[in-house]
């Protein structure tokens, strides 16, 4: 079949092919415990639940304006706005199903062929799809470990160029779990002015952090707002994967321009599903503290457990719900190791390099799961590290 040039190097994400072998084998029987999947392992909140039920018996089951309803757009716009402490107009809001959207359209909207985008690697693989699709040029900078997965800003530096149309940052960060010092930002923030280049800040696990304050956003920063996209949603904040609800935040005139993309597409995002949103970001905000500490309880003891395996080392993530262990003393390719745990130890999770070249070497593990399978999965692993030591 002929294929359009445009699709011709998208792959899967690394999440559902590893989770489909992982079934493959409980199928057989198997017992897997899983540390594949990037979402939260609780209900959507109960007051939100109720919200979208009720919006469906209220006959809230319509087409909105493609860029959302007026009352999200203006809850959005005042969430956002005060946890960042700028303001926002609801009109720059744009309503998507789920925070892809957002990333995939502001894209679509400003990078033509010839222009590069500087994307993080290890990063999200639909970074690098999107930028694909759009013609665009993806280039990928590295992540320092050492440096808690930040940029390596020397490098970051030579990389901007006159093609340089748009450069993205994620933090807190999929797979590393790094979140962005301030420093880095005012850094980056100054060479996207130099260059005149576009900032598109994927900042979906803003209030998933374990930090004494919020992230800082690069949109807060002199001069910033102008050239910004901020790509936030419900799905992790609020348990809220399958309902499909997520939003970007970027300059008037772009968000019109997405509002096009939108009407011609997706159409725009289901009617309920905005009213849950609405009772999401208007509802008690109690249920997102509790589900922290437990994520941080989850965390704090998955480090302590990968740590205490031989040839594993692991930094403690800042936030999300990714611990990102360093394997490369085993000496094996990441994809082949998570294959062979897969396989013999019955864990499933990720090779770094899922995530991009720069995540050989690396194993990311979601710890959006219990404390008893941390448990179970730390055992298995640790008997498959032992014996893979005396091999
Ligand atoms: N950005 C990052 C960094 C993510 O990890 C994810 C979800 N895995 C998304 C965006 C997409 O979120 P949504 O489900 O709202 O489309």
């Amino acid at each position: 079949m002929r294929f359009a040039h445009r699709t011709a190097e998208l792959r899967s994400e690394g999440a559902y092919h590893v989770l489909a072998k992982a079934q493959a084998l409980e199928a057989q029987g198997r017992s897997i415990i899983h540390f594949e999947i990037g979402q939260p392992d609780i209900e959507t909140y109960e007051n939100i639940r109720q919200a979208g039920v009720d919006a469906i018996e209220s006959g809230h089951t319509r087409y909105t304006p493609p860029a959302g309803m007026r009352a999200l757009r203006e809850a959005v716009a005042e969430d956002a706005g005060r946890r960042r402490g700028i303001t926002f107009a609801p009109e720059q809001v744009v309503i998507s199903p789920g925070a892809k959207p957002n990333l995939f359209f502001p894209t679509l909207a400003l990078v033509e062929p010839g222009d590069e985008v500087l994307y993080p690697d290890p990063g999200f693989p639909t970074y690098r799809a999107m930028i694909l699709v759009a013609g665009g040029d993806p280039v990928p900078y590295p992540l320092v470990e050492e440096d808690d997965f930040a940029p390596d800003l020397d490098e970051l530096r030579r990389s901007f160029n006159q093609r340089t149309r748009m450069i993205i940052l994620n933090s807190p960060g999929n797979p590393t779990g790094g979140v962005l010092q301030i420093e880095a930002m005012e850094a980056i923030a100054e060479l996207a002015l130099e260059y005149d280049c576009w900032v598109m800040s994927d900042e979906i696990y803003s209030r998933l952090h374990y930090l004494e304050q919020a992230p800082p956003s690069i949109v807060t920063l002199p001069g910033l707002a102008e050239r910004t996209i901020v790509v936030d949603g419900f799905s992790k904040t609020y348990a809220m994967t399958g309902w499909r609800l997520g939003y970007g935040i970027m300059p008037l005139d772009l968000a019109t321009r997405v509002d096009l993309l939108i009407t011609h597409s997706t159409g725009s995002t289901a009617q309920f599903t905005q009213y849950a949103g609405i009772e999401a970001l208007r509802g008690p905000q109690e249920p997102i503290e509790e589900m922290l500490s437990t994520y941080r309880q989850r965390r704090d003891r998955l480090v302590v457990g990968l740590n205490s395996l031989r040839a594993v080392q692991c930094r403690m993530p800042q936030g999300a719900f990714y611990a990102f262990p360093n394997i490369k003393s085993t000496g094996i390719p990441a994809a082949q190791l998570a294959t062979m745990i897969l396989e013999n130890a019955g864990v499933a999770l990720l090779p770094g390099t899922a995530f991009g070249e720069q995540g050989e070497g690396f194993l990311r593990l979601s710890y959006a799961t219990s404390l008893n399978l941390i448990e179970q999965g730390l055992e298995r692993l640790n008997s498959f590290f032992a014996a893979l030591q005396t091999a």
